[in-house]
């Protein structure tokens, strides 16, 4: 457990669908109808409402964020934001990587909501170098809560136990606690 200007930062390895939670967000693509992956495990889990909401809502630009109710999953809503598909790094993927965080928590603050659950958007399918993606996430993170002084408490839930000790211990190595 980290903690940065008295936000809980909480990083854990598990499926994200079985976490309760304000809000878990999920990594979408533009179309915001379903894919692989964490979205595929949302929408299973979270049913119907989901995408009934999500063709509503008729899409998500890149580094957008959109909120939905969870459906069948324990927490009240799901964020689906879409991260940038990693070409070769300077096609403005870390702005892009940087938003998708940023626009996510702006909803979670907008809703009031203390507890937000975050994948780890753009490194799986759309390839984006974990690695390099942590110190993105980290940077939106704080740069929010420098401004904004919310939420309560961001848990990092990691699939794998490499993503997991990866965030861990950038995480250490960067937050003195
Ligand atoms: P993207 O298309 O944004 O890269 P993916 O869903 O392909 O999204 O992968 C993003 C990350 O989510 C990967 O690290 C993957 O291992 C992880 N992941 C996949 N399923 C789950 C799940 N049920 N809970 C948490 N993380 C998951």
């Amino acid at each position: 457990m980290f903690n940065y200007k008295n936000v809980n930062l909480d990083i854990i390895q598990g499926d994200i669908t079985e976490i309760q939670a304000d809000a878990i967000v999920n990594a979408a693509n533009n179309t915001l109808l379903g894919g692989g992956g964490v979205d595929g495990a949302i929408h299973r889990k979270g049913g119907k409402i989901i995408l009934e909401q999500c063709k509503k809502i008729g899409g998500c630009p890149t580094g957008e964020a959109r909120i939905t109710t969870a459906g069948n999953l324990p927490s009240k809503y799901v964020i689906h934001t879409v991260g940038p598909i990693y070409k070769d790094g300077n096609s403005g993927e870390e702005k892009f990587l940087y938003n998708s965080y940023y626009n996510s928590l702006r909803l979670v603050k907008e809703y009031n909501l203390k507890t937000v659950v975050f994948p780890s958007i753009s490194t799986g399918a759309y390839k984006y170098p974990i690695e390099k993606a942590v110190k993105v996430v980290l940077k939106a993170i704080k740069d929010f809560i420098d401004i904004e002084n919310s939420p309560e408490e961001i848990i990092f839930v990691l699939f794998n136990e490499n993503d997991y000790l990866l965030y861990k211990n950038y995480f250490k190595s960067e937050l003195n606690n």
